[in-house]
């Protein structure tokens, strides 16, 4: 069982954020936002992939324009993403924004920074701070030792969060993003010892999918095994969508999530494997698509650990020289021949339906 950290909690809309809330599943709109209906479309198809909320880019003033119309359809609470404007921060605010992501150091006017303050505070909206590695200028030498990147980012956070805190201003949620992985996890751990805030999690600019699911996977579960973060997003260049499917293999991978989706354990084949488990099992993935049960199904290339995950899925075949034993809950129930296995699993998977 995780123990996570003990944090204040911020509401954004209607969720809550830190301590013992669920950890939440956020991520970015790729479309245009000026794209009124595109941007809806792919808010609404985060949220099916179990965003909770959704962060959208506003770079300009016709993006807030946009940004109003785009909050009124849609159930989910949204994040405007603010780069260097306190004009487009203050209009996000305004166009019913639950939280603005906001890079303090970008802003250089405090009495800029105290509008935002203010807005937020009227209309009750939440504030990330976020530190990007990339963005301190003392960092931009390659030879910055890792120890030194990690004290300067947390001095730069703690100046922004003592900036904040002066101005009675303390629904905050703490960010410090580096593309490297294991710098994210030493700044995040820097972060939960100096700071009560819930904090977001993520690996930025890891990459394309294939090459960033490892990383975002090792950095975000790492921390979150330490009960450190309280929102996260797995960053990839591409489909949003993929990003939330990441994110909550990783939540359920580590036990902070319940799936609700059928669970395929197969066996990684070897020498001892008496059928063509790969064949068997992609057949078997694809009838579990649609699926909206947590039914645990193995298929074992043998009867060496096979019965051993029977025991533990719901349905489960074992193979041997010619045939295929079918487990449902643990008990042997039938003896099949090979060319029938796949018949007969998809049988017991229907019942179970
Ligand atoms: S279940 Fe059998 S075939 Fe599959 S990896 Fe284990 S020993 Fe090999």
């Amino acid at each position: 069982m995780i123990k996570r950290r003990k944090t204040r909690i911020v509401k954004v809309g209607n969720v809550k954020i830190g301590s013992s809330c669920p950890v939440v599943i956020q991520s970015m709109t790729k479309v245009a936002t000026v794209d009124v209906a595109k941007c809806v479309k792919q808010v609404n198809q985060l949220a099916q992939a179990g965003c909770q909320l959704v962060r959208i880019a506003l770079p300009t003033r016709a993006d807030t324009i946009a940004f109003a119309k785009i909050v009124q359809k849609v159930s989910i609470p949204l994040i405007a993403d603010i780069h260097f404007s306190p004009a487009r921060a203050v209009e996000a605010i305004e166009a019913g924004a639950a939280k603005i992501r906001l890079n303090p150091g970008n802003i250089k006017n405090h009495k800029d920074i105290l509008r935002i303050i203010d807005a937020a505070k009227m209309h009750k909206t939440a504030i990330r701070i976020g530190v990007n590695e990339a963005s301190i200028r003392d960092l931009k030498n390659q030879d910055v030792p890792q120890k030194k990147r990690v004290a300067l980012m947390l001095k730069e956070m703690k100046k922004y969060v003592r900036f904040f805190e002066k101005h009675n201003f303390t629904q905050l949620v703490l960010s410090a993003k580096s593309s490297d992985c294991l710098r994210t996890i030493e700044i995040n751990r820097s972060i939960a010892e100096n700071f009560d805030y819930p904090i977001h999690i993520g690996l930025t600019h890891a990459g394309l999918a294939q090459d960033a699911q490892i990383p975002s996977a090792i950095a975000i579960g790492t921390l979150l095994a330490e009960g450190i973060g309280d929102t996260i997003r797995v960053s990839i260049a591409g489909n949003p969508v993929a990003e939330a499917q990441i994110a909550k293999q990783i939540l359920v991978g580590i036990g902070l999530q319940k799936s609700n989706k059928p669970e395929l354990t197969v066996c990684p084949t070897c020498g001892r494997c008496q059928i063509d488990v790969v064949k068997l099992a992609q057949k078997i993935k694809k009838a579990l698509n649609g699926i909206d049960k947590p039914l645990r199904v193995a298929v074992m290339g043998c009867v060496v650990n096979g019965p051993g995950e029977a025991a533990d899925a719901d349905i489960a075949v074992c193979a041997a020289k010619n045939k295929g034993y079918i487990y449902r809950n643990g008990k042997k129930i039938s003896t099949i021949p090979e060319n029938k296995i796949i018949p007969a699993l998809l049988k017991e998977i229907k019942n179970n339906q």
